[in-house]
């Protein structure tokens, strides 16, 4: 039961569907428990599906239940323990069920993915046993009860691998070799450099974004509105140098009422035009604490004019980080660069390359973020909120540096307050 096309969706509104269905099954008595899985579990930033595996003694209740339900459009397959429908959303949903004796075996296959399965199904028949295509495991024709993912790895010889890791990229001989890599969380964060406010695109004030990032448990947050080119053609808001000198001023007197509680960094994202050059003049760009470059125009030039486009802004004195870095608009793919050459330059001149957590944006993607990493890159995991409750976005950054297997000593954003200012230079 395959529906194999990446949806256009944003990533936030699947995940919002997934947790709804989930609640709406854990509601009923015949569910002993149901979690998301496939894609949207191993935090994939391409989605093709909502997958949930569900544990109940009643398989026909729970498959009538959802079959009637009334955001489904179609049921487009029903079998025995396994069912794929449509929603009015246009998201197809597949639901995966067994007994609970077997809820372990059954949340590794609906999990994914096909490769690290199939993978793990080579080992289970080396050690003995036979993984069926359902998660059932069996031992000389006998059933294995394995109520528990844990519980299967441990019987053909792993410890448990995280869902974000299972993609056959080497976790499992990383697995048998205990070498499997310890992962950040979203406490491990204590900033968030990357946001806008009503001064350019966003909804929200700057002490409104400070507020919400205190409850958040943020020590350090950096206000970076764009810069002309982007608010003037893209937005329709003109916006010139004395503003950010007003910005400036009124970033001064919250920091003034806020006190310790969180420290407000003025920055700036600005344009990277495409010649390369900057869309601020250094003497106003040196009037900044913080500045963020990147690409918001002409993604569509030849690899090797993007290429140097990245690199002359990395070269930039004033420039510290390079936001979301190919400027992709999910589904989109972004501009594409000779990223080892980008990286290498990034890396050469200890300049950050920014994870976007934005739903939109999740740019770096894993893969990439792991070529840099492999490379010794710094990385900011950030939110681009463009409204205060899109602060909590931050854990789509998280899932996709776990993902990448990037470690805490690589991200900046880990860095508590002291440290982080000085890294960035910026006076306490
Ligand atoms: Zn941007
Ligand atoms: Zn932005």
């Amino acid at each position: 039961m395959q529906v194999s096309t990446t949806l256009s969706i944003p990533i936030n509104k699947i995940r919002d569907s997934a947790d709804d269905w989930r609640n709406r099954l854990l509601g009923l008595n015949a569910v002993a428990d149901c979690i998301t899985a496939g894609s949207i579990r191993r935090w994939c930033d391409a989605i093709e599906r909502i997958d949930l595996a569900i544990s109940t003694c009643s398989i026909e209740e729970v498959l009538d239940f959802a079959a009637a339900q009334p955001d489904v459009e179609i049921v487009l397959a029903r079998k025995e323990k396994r069912m794929l429908l449509r929603l009015n959303s246009g998201i197809p949903l597949q639901l995966w069920l067994d007994h609970p004796s077997n809820f372990g075996g059954l949340a590794l296959a609906a999990t994914g993915s096909i490769n690290h399965f199939a993978h793990l199904q080579r080992l289970a028949r080396a050690n003995g046993y036979a993984l069926k295509e359902d998660g059932e495991l069996t031992h000389a024709g006998k059933s294995v009860a394995c109520p528990t993912e844990e519980q299967i790895y441990r019987e053909i010889g792993l410890p448990f691998i995280t869902p974000e890791l299972r993609e056959d990229r080497g976790e499992i001989e990383a697995a048998q070799q205990g070498n499997l890599p310890e992962l950040i969380t979203r406490e491990d964060l204590h900033a968030d450099l990357h946001m806008h406010t009503n001064w350019s695109d966003g909804d929200n004030s700057i002490r409104e974004m400070a507020l919400a990032a205190i409850d958040l448990g943020h020590q350090v947050i950096a206000i970076c509105d764009h810069s002309p080119l982007v608010c003037g053609r893209i937005y329709g808001k003109s916006i010139n140098a004395g503003n950010y000198f007003q910005q400036k001023e009124e970033i001064q007197k919250i920091r003034g009422e806020l006190g310790d509680k969180i420290r407000i960094v003025h920055g700036i994202e600005v344009d990277i035009r495409p010649d390369g050059t900057l869309d601020l003049e250094d003497e106003i760009l040196q009037q900044f604490e913080l500045v963020i470059a990147s690409l918001h125009t002409a993604h569509d030039q030849p690899r090797e004019t993007i290429t140097d486009r990245l690199i002359q802004a990395i070269r930039h004195p004033c420039v510290k980080i390079i936001a979301h870095p190919s400027g992709r608009d999910l589904p989109g793919t972004g501009a594409e660069a000779d990223w080892e050459q980008v990286f290498k330059a990034a890396v050469e001149n200890s300049k950050v390359l920014e994870i976007n957590s934005n739903p939109h944006h999740l740019d770096l993607n894993d893969r990439l973020a792991r070529q840099a990493a492999e490379m010794g890159a710094k990385f900011s995991i950030d939110t681009d909120a463009h409204r205060a409750s899109a602060l909590v976005n931050l854990k789509y950054g998280v899932g996709i540096a776990r993902k990448a297997r990037l470690q805490k000593d690589a991200i900046i954003t880990c860095l508590e307050k002291e440290d982080l200012l000085r890294f960035l230079n910026i006076d306490r």
